[in-house]
């Protein structure tokens, strides 16, 4: 949607969460007007498939506002 090339960053312990043969999705939300990139990777960690996800909703709570900030600072 953007053009952008887009580093993806994948959280350790999804990582090693063990369906390995089982893609798993991932999604990394960026721009202006914000919008999602969903990715499908595999256990090798390639990306086998993406989507651009333009319709986004954030639930308006002090919970998950928190989740927010920490995923913000979380270096993977
Ligand atoms: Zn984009």
């Amino acid at each position: 949607m953007c053009q952008q090339s887009i580093e993806l960053g994948i959280e350790l312990n999804i990582i090693n969460h063990g369906d390995s043969h089982i893609y798993f999705p991932h999604i990394h939300l960026h721009g202006n007007p914000i919008h999602a990139l969903i990715c499908y990777i595999n256990s090798e960690l390639n990306v086998r498939n993406v989507g651009v996800i333009k319709s986004i909703e954030i639930s308006r709570d002090s919970e998950t506002f928190g989740q927010f900030m920490k995923k913000w600072t979380n270096p993977y």
